[in-house]
């Protein structure tokens, strides 16, 4: 038969290996979820400590220290979950219950049957918000690991209700914690096991936003936050063939701003960046949710604009070009022009290239044409009609 107290020493050792190796692994700065797994880990590691002083110190201090803290590490597994999820629900019924839990334990600790109830109804209730940030939807985010931290708690919410329900209504059949009853065994095994498969799954959780970060770095330009050019040609690759399949209109916009080494010449590099900042802020404002833009070279940006016809492709230039206009005199207090190509999809576009090639001819007309315009693909163009001027 194993020893109750064995087990506890085992589990204060396991917990405090795993709060000296886990930010030795994870680190401090970086990750907020990581710095909250890493503080779930200590409150742990401070709670089992303070369990085995609670007999030969001070029973009521130790104690309820002991339900503080492991209400403390369920909050921070909490603030990782949201962390790494985004919006997860419950925040302030976490908080006021680990608050609550360890005020009603320290305050009722001299009736038994009270405090034993009150501390497991309120530890299953805090696993149970942790269940809870894990099933709640994440769009398709890290769902195994996701999974394995719900099974565990899940587990031991069930294993704390039951106790919390014996202790508070059946204590004559309620077993001491530290009486080596087969349901104290029980627990103590599913605890160690709970420990080890929820902190593998939180690993789990922090390398998944790592590497979100790193594709999130693949896919977009630095300096404006826009997708980048081999991420937009991508995606664009895709959605031509849908516009082909559908026989929907499809246009391509390609805009290179007018004499920029001027700009940088009259603002610095500096006022350069900006510059290029407020267009992609332009971009992201004008286009629609479907549409995709990005820095497709230095001071150059490519438009793809799906179910869109000639007309509302004019539509969109002027808007971008009007509003970049408004917020370069704003900000930068000069006049920032672009010239335009535009091309649309006809029959016998299999590739983007063949679009890119049409708008990059149209660009250069406009540029030639005294800048500042929009230009449309000579193909793309109506009998007699040479350009679109803004
Ligand atoms: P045009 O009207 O013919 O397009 O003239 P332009 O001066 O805009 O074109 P050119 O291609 O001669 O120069 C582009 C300049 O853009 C040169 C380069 O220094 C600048 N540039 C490219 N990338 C960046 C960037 O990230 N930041 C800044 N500030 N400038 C950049
Ligand atoms: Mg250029
Ligand atoms: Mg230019």
């Amino acid at each position: 038969m194993l020893d109750i107290q064995t087990t506890f020493v085992m589990m204060l050792a396991t917990v405090v290996a795993t709060a000296v190796a886990l930010p030795v692994l994870v680190g401090w700065r970086g990750s907020t979820g990581g710095r909250w797994m890493n503080a779930s880990a200590v409150a742990q590691a401070l709670a089992w400590g303070a369990l085995l002083l609670a007999r030969p110190v001070h029973d009521r201090l130790f104690s309820t220290l002991w339900i503080a803290l492991l209400g403390l590490s369920l909050v921070c597994i909490w603030h990782a979950l949201d962390a790494w999820l985004r919006n997860r629900p419950g925040r302030l019924a976490m908080h006021a219950a680990a608050l609550l839990v360890p005020l009603g334990y320290g305050l009722g600790f001299e009736r038994y049957a009270f405090r034993v109830g009150w501390s497991n109804f309120g530890l299953a209730l805090l696993l149970g918000g942790v269940g809870l940030a894990c099933a709640w939807p994440a769009q398709g985010v890290g769902r195994r690991w996701r999974g394995v931290v719900l099974v565990s708690v899940a587990a031991l919410a069930v294993v704390t209700l039951g106790r919390g329900i014996l202790g508070a209504f059946f204590t004559d059949l309620y077993p001491e914690l530290r009486t080596p009853h087969p349901l104290n065994l029980a627990g103590a095994i599913l605890q160690h096991i709970a420990l080890a498969l929820i902190t593998l799954s939180l690993l789990a959780g922090w390398h998944d936003e790592a590497g979100q970060a790193l594709k999130r770095l693949a896919t977009t330009d630095g300096l404006t936050g826009l997708l980048n050019r081999r991420a937009c040609m991508e995606q664009a690759a895709v959605m031509i063939a849908m516009a082909r399949r559908d026989r929907q209109p499809f246009a391509v916009l390609l805009l290179d701003l007018d004499h920029f080494k001027q700009i940088n010449d009259t603002l610095g590099h500096e006022g350069g960046d900006t510059a290029l900042r407020l267009v992609a802020e332009q971009l992201r404002c004008c286009l629609r949710q479907t549409d995709l833009s990005c820095r497709y070279g230095g001071e150059e940006f490519l438009v793809v604009l799906p179910r869109c016809d000639r007309a509302h492709a004019v539509d969109v230039d002027a808007r971008v070009r009007t509003g970049v206009a408004r917020l370069a005199q704003v900000r930068l207090g000069i006049t920032v022009t672009f010239s335009s190509g535009l091309t649309l999809l006809q029959d016998g576009d299999t590739e983007l290239d063949a679009l890119l090639r049409r708008a990059d001819e149209a660009l250069y007309a406009a540029k030639h044409a005294g800048r500042n315009q929009l230009r449309v693909s000579a193909t793309n163009r109506s009998r007699n009609e040479s350009a679109v001027s803004p």
